[in-house]
């Protein structure tokens, strides 16, 4: 078999990066200029945005996934039916099920149903994997914990009423044609 030999071409070296002084240089002029920036000097033209939170917030768009969290039914239960598709398919292994019988038309209920949010990263995967609807994303981000067993979230802790998650349902029907 033939062998074709391809000739690559490669950009001709710029001053800059032909002279390591120079890009030394040119870096530290940078880091410099932003330097000076960042102290409010040569800002002409140059408008800053910061949020000073929490007295300020911002808007959250639609699409925003924040903790995931249980829906709960106007009856007060959980919709899960604890069939355990979330929690294999959380790439964190995060959510912890046991599940139990009851005598519901739906069989089976989450006896525990667990978030460990230290390590979850809110992909959202468990919201796509979930065909009753029952985990989605909230738009709750204010969660931090002092403690491990703080961010341990139980099922009472989870349970959100439906009426509460309309927003991030309804943008879920529209775009993922559920
Ligand atoms: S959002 Fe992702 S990491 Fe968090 S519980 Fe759901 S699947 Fe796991
Ligand atoms: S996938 Fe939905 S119904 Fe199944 S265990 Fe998870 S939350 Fe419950």
């Amino acid at each position: 078999m033939a062998v074709q030999v391809v000739k690559v071409r490669r950009p001709a070296q710029s001053f800059s990066s032909a002279n390591p002084w120079l890009a030394i240089l040119s870096g530290l002029w940078v880091s410099t200029r932003h330097f000076l920036h960042n102290l409010g000097l040569f800002m002409r033209g140059r408008q800053d945005f910061a949020i000073h939170f929490p007295e300020q917030r911002l808007v959250q768009p639609p699409a925003l996934r924040g903790m995931p969290v249980l829906v709960q039914m106007e009856d007060g239960k959980e919709r899960c039916v604890a069939c355990g598709l979330c929690e294999w398919a959380c790439p964190t292994t995060c959510i912890t099920i046991y599940p139990a019988e009851t005598t519901d038309e739906v069989e089976r209920y989450p006896k525990i149903f667990d978030i460990d949010m230290a390590r979850c990263m809110f992909c959202g995967l468990c919201e796509e994997a979930c065909p009753e609807e029952a985990i989605v994303m909230s738009r709750q981000i204010e969660i931090a914990s002092y403690s491990r067993a703080g961010s341990l979230w139980h099922k009472q802790d989870l349970l959100v009423p439906v009426a509460q998650l309309k927003t991030r349902t309804d943008y879920l029907r529209r775009n993922y044609d559920r």
